[in-house]
């Protein structure tokens, strides 16, 4: 059972999970067989078994909970939040809470363990793309459900606890403080300025081109301009009104698959095998308390955005302390890296 905590002095929520404290370490060390991580992962194929049963799978044959599938989508076994908790939450004194109300889902990317990124087809990286849609359209069905993270693990330095490629899905009734600060920004921007802040960036990097890596008439990928991470990597959809995943139709997920596959490829070919967040910026899914002034603006302010973060470097005190982070790579040579190799 977890609760979800509001802190008053930062304005800000905590998920307290000690259920999670019960995940298995699936990562293989070195001296690990692999065959024998491949025997025990709950999320190969013909181990459907071994998870709980299905929310929604793609498939080319077989029944639910059986092999056939290219995607497949399960309820976490070692849940941040659960669906069946109360949607309720209570004053402890100075303090606030919410009961561990929530979704939170494992999207099993595909059905090969080994499979690395920068190796699935364009089919598999649409599938999962289309997936990730799937469940981001059929969650926001559910009014109590407010803020969406969709996120994808990959290697122990991006937090991951099973090799296997994964995604996730964390659904809340609250949305936490940093999308909040970063809606305000953005709105303010667009009241100020006129045009969104992402189209200004969008341009800006076009017609600068230092940093661009990637770019078709549907997104463009670039290193950030202030990247906080070596190899920081942002795609941008270029639609005015596309604000999440849930607004891109066949040809805009096709767009953005291809994007994401010759970013992955630049990355792997640059950095080797290496450890990575991959982040959706979905705004706020439901009209609550906290985004009810600004809901229907947001497809005006807000665009859909992917961000790829290498994780080849622990944070130390100082950015613990400061909350900025040094980044030892200048992203206008990373960018030329990634986009011409030399
Ligand atoms: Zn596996």
């Amino acid at each position: 059972m977890s609760d979800i905590r509001y802190d008053r002095l930062h304005d800000d929520y905590v998920i307290i999970a000690p259920e999670r404290l019960h995940r298995p370490d699936c990562i293989p060390d070195q001296k690990t067989q692999k065959e024998e991580t491949l025997s025990r992962c709950p999320f190969c194929e013909g181990h459907e078994a071994m998870t709980p049963p299905e929310i929604f799978a793609l498939r080319d044959k077989g029944e639910a909970n059986t092999p056939g599938w290219r995607t497949r989508v399960v309820p976490n076994l070692y849940k941040a939040v659960r669906i069946e908790a109360p949607w309720q939450s209570h004053a402890r004194g100075p303090y606030d809470l919410w009961e561990g109300f929530g979704a939170h889902e494992v999207i099993v990317d595909t059905p090969r363990h080994l499979r690395r990124m920068d190796a699935w087809t364009p089919d598999e990286r649409r599938d999962w793309l289309k997936t990730l849609r799937s469940r981001l359209v059929d969650l926001r069905k559910d009014l109590r459900l407010v803020y969406f993270s969709l996120f994808k693990n990959h290697g122990r330095y991006g937090g991951a606890t099973q090799s296997h490629p994964h995604s996730q899905l964390i659904a809340l009734p609250v949305v936490p403080r940093s999308l909040l600060d970063r809606i305000h920004i953005a709105r303010h921007y667009r009241q100020t300025h006129g045009h969104s802040l992402f189209q200004g960036i969008l341009d800006y990097e076009e017609e600068s081109g230092d940093r661009i890596i990637a770019s078709d008439g549907h997104c463009i990928a670039f290193c950030p301009y202030a990247s906080q991470y070596a190899f920081e990597v942002q795609i941008l959809a270029r639609g005015e009104g596309i604000a999440s995943l849930a607004d891109l139709d066949e040809s805009g997920i096709e767009g953005l698959a291809d994007t994401i596959g010759k970013v992955m490829a630049a990355l792997y070919r640059e950095l080797g095998d290496f450890d990575f967040n991959i982040l959706f910026n979905t705004p706020p899914m439901q009209k609550n308390i906290q985004t009810d002034e600004w809901f229907e603006e947001i497809p005006q302010f807000w665009r859909l955005g992917v961000h790829i973060l290498p994780r080849l470097y622990n944070w130390g005190g100082f950015e613990l302390a400061s909350g900025m982070r040094i980044n030892p790579v200048v992203p206008e040579e990373a960018a030329r890296l990634l986009r011409d190799g030399k």
